[in-house]
C-alpha cells in the first residue's frame, strides 16, 4: 500500500471517512459561504461499497437508493438549510427515519458542487449546451461566462431557445430580447435569477439559469439581454453524478445516478 487512498479489496468497502475526505478535497467546501452544511449530513454505516447520486435528498430518492443497495447517497440539495425550524417532524422525520433505519450515509454539497471548474453543475451544464467558459462572475464566482464551443455558430435568441429545449429535453421559458446573434453567454444553474444584473455586467447577450421571477422579464426586454429559464432541476442534474462517479472510480466503488423527475 503506497497511499492512504488505496483501492478497496474486492468485495470490501471503503471507510466513510476516506470517502468524505475525497469529496472535501475535490470540492473544497471551506471556500464557500453556504446556506447549509456541506459534507456528511447524516451518518450511516462505516463501510461504503455503493454510492447513489441524485439532485435532491427527497423521500423518493432515498427510497430508490435503498432499493438499489446504496451505502451512501450523494446529493446537491441536502436536508438542512438556514431558516428551517429544526424540528424532526412530518417529511423531515420520514426522510431521516429511512436513512437512519437503513444505516445509509447522506453526503450533500451545495455551492461547492455548483462551482467546481470541471465536474460542477455549471461546468457540466456548459458541456451539455456546447458552451465554453472564459471567465466567472457573481457572488462567490458561481456564474460562468463564455461563448459557443469550437465549431458551433453563434445562435440567435430564438435559435438558442430551440437548442436549449433540444439539449435539455424539456420546455424552456424564454424572453427573447434581441434579434442579433448571441456571441457571449452567461450561465448559472438552479435558482440564480437574482444574478441577472451581474450577468449583464459581463457583457453577455444572453443569460441561462433554472428559474425566472417576474422582474427579470422586464429587465431582459429593457436591457436587450435574452433570458432563458431552463428548470432548476434540469440545470442541476449533471454535477452530482460527475463528482460521485469520479470519487467512486478512485476507490473502486459502485456508483449509480438516480434521476427523480421534477418539472420545476
Ligand atoms: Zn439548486
Amino acid at each position: 500500500m503506497t497511499s492512504g487512498l488505496s483501492l478497496a479489496l474486492p468485495g470490501a468497502g471503503v471507510d466513510r471517512g476516506a470517502v468524505l475526505q475525497a469529496f472535501d478535497a475535490l470540492l473544497q467546501p471551506e471556500r464557500f459561504k453556504d446556506y447549509g452544511p456541506n459534507g456528511l449530513q447524516v451518518e450511516g454505516r462505516r463501510e461504503i461499497r455503493k454510492i447513489v447520486s441524485g439532485v435532491t435528498a427527497s423521500r423518493a430518492l432515498i427510497e430508490a437508493a435503498i432499493m438499489a443497495g446504496a451505502d451512501a447517497i450523494f446529493v446537491h440539495h441536502g436536508l438542512f438549510w438556514r431558516g428551517q425550524d429544526g424540528c424532526v417532524t412530518g417529511w423531515m422525520k420520514q426522510r431521516l427515519a429511512l436513512l437512519l433505519g437503513h444505516d445509509v450515509n447522506l453526503f450533500a454539497y451545495h455551492l461547492p458542487l455548483d462551482a467546481h471548474p470541471d465536474c460542477g453543475n455549471n461546468a457540466q451544464l456548459g458541456q451539455v449546451l456546447g458552451l465554453q467558459a472564459v471567465g466567472r462572475f457573481g457572488d462567490q464566482d458561481l456564474g460562468f461566462v463564455g461563448g459557443w464551443a469550437d465549431g458551433l455558430p453563434a445562435l440567435t435568441a430564438s435559435e438558442m431557445a430551440q437548442h436549449l429545449t433540444y439539449r435539455l429535453g424539456r420546455p424552456v421559458v424564454s424572453v427573447l430580447a434581441s434579434p442579433d446573434p448571441i456571441q457571449r453567454v452567461a450561465w448559472c444553474s438552479g435558482g440564480a435569477q437574482g444574478y441577472f444584473e451581474a450577468a449583464m455586467a459581463t457583457g453577455a447577450q444572453a443569460f441561462i439559469t433554472g428559474e425566472i421571477s417576474e422582474p427579470q422579464a422586464h429587465l431582459a426586454r429593457e436591457c436587450g439581454v435574452s433570458f432563458f429559464a431552463c428548470g432548476h432541476h434540469a440545470t442541476e442534474c449533471y454535477g452530482a453524478p460527475a463528482v460521485a462517479s469520479q470519487v467512486a472510480a478512485r476507490f473502486g466503488l459502485a456508483h449509480e445516478f438516480i434521476d427523480i423527475a421534477n418539472p420545476a
